[in-house]
């Protein structure tokens, strides 16, 4: 018997429209780039996407599993004309190069926009279906912050977005998609699509499955689950940075009765709309923020998140008004960190470990939101920058910061990165000898993943409204390509209307 052939690929990035660095091919090179079988060894046991594809693969003797492309880049500025272009030809090269295909695997984000594309990820599946046909299975992953289309789901229905921020099911959901995947290929299932795009854009400071308005939303789509004829409801919070016709929330149902989906759907999106005022969130200023953090007793470190800066929110990881504050203050027991500063890095290598040296730190690819804070410092570490992540966000993944050092300015201990990344993981300050758990308080750049590992050595965290690409504040965005009305911009009133046509069969 001929074994079935299944593609796997993962093309992933999330765009900011406003922010000054364009994301080019170099920026997936630094990330994750792979092709062909490079793709077992990058991905074989992580706990990612494309590790819950190959496992479920894996299980079956009559399936040969087919590698592409694999390329992703940490968030960033829009992805250039020419970076889209090379990778969307080598996805479409591998197709054709791999003959004749029974499925396809896909690991997408859902808020990639390109110089020239506002729904890049639909064009890319309009491309694979022109080269495969529309009779063969695709079944994709998506981000929760993904601002889904209908010309995505007229590509197929089988989209699987991730149902926990901090995201730690990507493997869960790639298992998902696998498996419905092989449900339609082995035993003819039909899957229909029923979708509801909400006219609202929310920011993602208060999108945690833990507690709030989201922990609430996934409860209801697990409920909606059991039910017969449900196979899946993924709530999509969107991406509000991206400057397109096609931002915002959304509820995607996939289901065996077309029906029933379009009326979970419908429930669904009655409920996203009455929860909506709960997303947003007043957050302290530094100087309210290092006050209420000095105010507390804690035995354990506090974390101030310099979310307006998140590298994952596409921030440039180097904006400098917390850490001027923190410098100032100079406590002991006190870690800023990760900065992305690689000229800074230079100068460290340069001095050597022991010697003191003077240092402009951060404030150069957005000066706009801070100058760069000039400081005597000892070189106290410096690193190739690698380690493997340890807690449950991006498991085991490798993460490459291009070069790092710990210096010490005053009390304060800092840590310079050699490309923007989010202080994700504790491993990315004990890999230079740093602990994060042993400090007072943290200075971090980040949002929201980092509590999937930190929150076991952190008592507290606060939210800093400091200046920044990522601002929680969406009315100071110069939107210029959304939909209007749209809330919270506009105020306006909503009615959910899931239409037939959006219900897809294969
Ligand atoms: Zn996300």
């Amino acid at each position: 018997m001929r074994k079935a052939r299944i593609g796997i690929a993962f093309f992933y990035h999330e765009s900011h429209s406003f922010s000054p660095m364009k994301t080019e091919l170099e920026q997936f090179r630094n990330e994750g780039y792979f092709i062909g079988d490079e793709i077992f060894d990058a991905y074989h046991g992580t706990k990612t996407e494309v590790g819950g594809f190959l496992d479920v693969l894996n299980q079956h003797d009559d399936i040969e599993i087919v590698p592409l492309v694999c390329a992703a880049a940490v968030p960033s500025g829009v992805v250039s004309r020419e970076a889209y272009a090379i990778i969307e030809e080598q996805m479409l090269r591998t197709i054709r190069e791999a003959g004749r295909l029974d499925g396809l695997l896909l690991a997408l984000h859902g808020a990639m926009v390109a110089e020239h594309l506002f729904d890049p990820e639909a064009h890319l599946l309009g491309k694979i279906r022109e080269l495969i046909g529309q009779d063969v299975p695709i079944a994709t992953t998506l981000d929760m912050h993904a601002n889904l289309s209908e010309k995505m789901i007229e590509y197929t229905p089988l989209h699987f977005g991730f149902k926990t921020y901090p995201h730690v099911d990507m493997y869960e959901q790639g298992i998902h998609a696998a498996e419905a995947l092989l449900k339609q290929l082995k035993e003819g299932a039909v899957f229909y699509a029923a979708f509801e795009k909400l006219p609202m854009i929310l920011p993602s400071i208060n999108m945690r499955t833990a507690e709030g308005p989201m922990q609430k939303m996934m409860e209801w789509a697990k409920q909606a689950e059991e039910e017969e004829g449900i196979y899946n409801v993924s709530v999509f919070g969107g991406f509000p940075y991206s400057d397109i016709p096609i931002a915002g929330a959304s509820i995607l149902v996939v289901a065996l009765n077309p029906e029933k989906g379009r009326e979970t759907a419908r429930t669904m999106a009655s409920r996203y709309w009455e929860v909506r005022e709960e997303f947003l969130m007043d957050l302290p200023n530094v100087k309210e923020a290092l006050d209420l953090a000095l105010s507390m007793k804690a035995d354990k470190p506090i974390a101030l998140a310099d979310i307006s800066d998140n590298p994952l929110s596409c921030g440039s990881g180097d904006t400098t008004e917390l850490l001027r504050e923190m410098i100032e203050l100079n406590l002991p027991d006190t870690l800023f960190g990760g900065l992305y500063d690689p000229v800074s890095i230079e100068k460290c290598r340069q001095a050597g470990v022991g010697n003191q040296v003077t240092l402009s730190l951060g404030g150069k690819i957005s000066p706009e939101f801070g100058a760069p804070v000039v400081v005597d410092a000892k070189v106290m570490a410096i690193s190739d920058g690698i380690f493997h992540n340890s807690g449950p966000f991006n498991q085991h993944l490798r993460v490459d910061l291009k070069g790092a050092a710990h210096i010490r300015v005053g009390f304060m201990d800092i840590l310079l990165i050699g490309r923007p990344m989010s202080a994700n993981d504790p491993e990315m300050f004990r890999h230079i000898g740093l602990e994060p758990g042993a400090k007072r308080i943290l200075g971090l750049k980040a949002k929201n993943h980092f509590r999937a590992a930190f929150d076991p050595i952190i008592s507290q965290v606060i939210y800093v409204d400091a200046p920044g690409v990522a601002s929680n504040r969406l009315t100071h965005l110069s939107y210029r390509h959304i939909p209007r009305p749209i809330w919270p911009l506009d105020e306006m009133k909503y009615e959910p209307k899931t239409r037939g046509k959006a219900a897809w069969k294969q």
